[in-house]
């Protein structure tokens, strides 16, 4: 297995032309599909779009039928360890179509192989995949698939850290009015909980021209709402070193014409500024929502979670954003049972959801990753407490969302149509500026289009209406 610790050259997209071209030879003679399968976050499915954009450009064309694929390429996240188990699952279920169809090629990527037990875990579990790359090296991808192609053995290729930032890799984004855009890589905070700062290394943000001339592009290209990602996009630009921040990237991303919304995620709260706080209020296409993570209300567990604020410093910072941002929707993650947690950490939590009045919130139970420093921590919490502290924080969280969202009813409220509706194919399906999820009746298709909607129904998690 070749494990390397070496640096990246920028220019290594240009070296992969050789393998491109010569992959292209190959695909022109067969008509070779891949399906990629795609666990975890955001970061991840944007990158599976790289991945695809590649594929793409080397010759392959997509199929959404998995038994269809001459190439199945797992991209894998290690947040949560279910996530990881579906992988082994999903991946050992291959078996028998790779006896059958030995050219097929099985590839697995992401977060999760960036851990080195689960690389050398998977080619002795199953010799019968035949690549394995991780986060650091996914430009690489056209040298390690052709490597792949031509090798009787795995072909393993991880770098323990990353390297500098490659601009140009081809992108298939899905179709839509909606595309994401990376400003950053990495994360400096371990959070005590959290692996990604081992798989994902630390941070590293793009040139500013680089993300500007990508979202003009896109405006180009028709998209409305760009989602600006990176795993802390508040301490956008410290890395850069010219006094350009994640205020200075909103305020000139505003003045792009065509785009009319823009989103970003995650934030974390010990680096939202002012100065941010004053960019979202003057920006006429940042939208009134923010996803500002929470975690815990308890000062104690914040603390062994590593996570830099108080709930005190929290709840003014949220304080100061509904001020400055009348409309703001405010949403949040928790996570209950984290070892130590306490009744009495918990019921904090509670009385911060109950004070903050969380628009939503995704709620976790917490989960050991191995690697991380509360892994090892001897006061963990037992299931069934946890499952309890989960049931009494949804049923509090539930009330407070029905609640915020029945005072839309009989509102007017603006919608960018995404489509038909998932669960309904006689509605449309949108989101407001706040970020709720609004269904609709509309007399013909209005699908990428900004319509005004009055709602007359207001459930915990959408709205329905019909539009005026
Ligand atoms: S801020 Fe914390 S939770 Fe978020 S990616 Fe970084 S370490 Fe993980």
């Amino acid at each position: 297995m070749n494990r390397q610790n070496i640096d990246i050259p920028q220019t290594s997209i240009e070296d992969q032309r050789r393998y491109i071209a010569e992959i292209n030879e190959i695909t022109s003679k067969k008509d070779l599909k891949y399906h990629i399968i795609t666990y975890g976050c955001q970061m991840n499915v944007h990158d599976s779009e790289k991945l695809a954009g590649m594929l793409n450009t080397m010759g392959y064309t997509e199929t959404l039928e998995q038994n269809k694929a001459d190439l199945i390429l797992f991209n894998t996240c290690c947040v949560r360890e279910n996530a990881e188990l579906k992988v082994y699952g999903n991946v050992g279920s291959l078996y028998t179509s790779k006896q059958q169809n030995p050219n097929m090629i099985i590839g697995i990527c992401g977060c999760m192989m960036q851990q080195e037990d689960i690389s050398h875990y998977i080619v002795k579990k199953f010799p019968f995949v035949d690549l394995i790359f991780g986060t650091h090296n996914l430009h690489h991808f056209p040298r390690l698939l052709w490597g792949a192609l031509h090798s009787s053995h795995t072909v393993v290729e991880i770098l323990d850290k990353e390297g500098l930032i490659v601009e140009d890799i081809p992108l298939t984004r899905n179709l839509g009015v909606s595309a994401w855009t990376t400003i950053m890589y990495g994360c400096n905070n371990f959070c005590s909980y959290c692996i990604v700062p081992y798989v994902r290394g630390r941070e590293r943000s793009r040139q500013p021209i680089d993300i500007i001339s990508e979202i003009k592009q896109l405006s180009e290209d028709g998209y409305k709402e760009i989602t600006l990602l990176g795993q802390n996009v508040n301490s956008y630009g410290k890395d850069l070193g010219k006094h350009y921040y994640f205020s200075d990237l909103l305020r000139e991303i505003d003045d792009i014409d065509g785009i009319e919304r823009v989103r970003f995620m995650t934030s974390h709260p010990k680096d939202l500024s002012k100065d941010l706080i004053m960019a979202m209020a003057e920006s006429e296409k940042v939208c009134e929502h923010l996803h500002l993570p929470i975690q815990s209300g308890s000062n104690n567990v914040l603390k062994t979670m590593n996570r830099g604020y108080t709930r005190e410093e929290y709840m003014d910072l949220v304080n100061l954003i509904r001020e400055k941002i009348p409309q703001i929707a405010v949403t949040t993650d928790i996570i209950v049972g984290f070892p130590g947690e306490t009744d009495i950490d918990f019921a904090h939590t509670l009385d911060v959801v109950n004070k903050m009045e969380f628009d939503s919130a995704y709620t976790f139970m917490y989960s050991q990753r191995t690697g991380t420093p509360a892994a090892k921590m001897d006061n963990q919490i037992d299931n069934k407490t946890m499952k309890a502290r989960l049931q009494a924080l949804m049923e509090l969280q539930n009330k407070i969302s029905r609640n915020i969202n029945s005072r839309a009813h009989n509102q007017i409220v603006e919608v960018l149509v995404e489509g038909l509706s998932k669960n309904r194919n006689d509605m449309f399906s949108g989101r407001t500026r706040s970020n709720k999820l609004v269904n609709f009746a509309a007399p013909y298709d209005v699908t990428g289009k900004i319509v005004q909607i009055k709602v007359n129904k207001a459930k915990t998690w959408t709205l329905e209406g019909v539009m005026v």
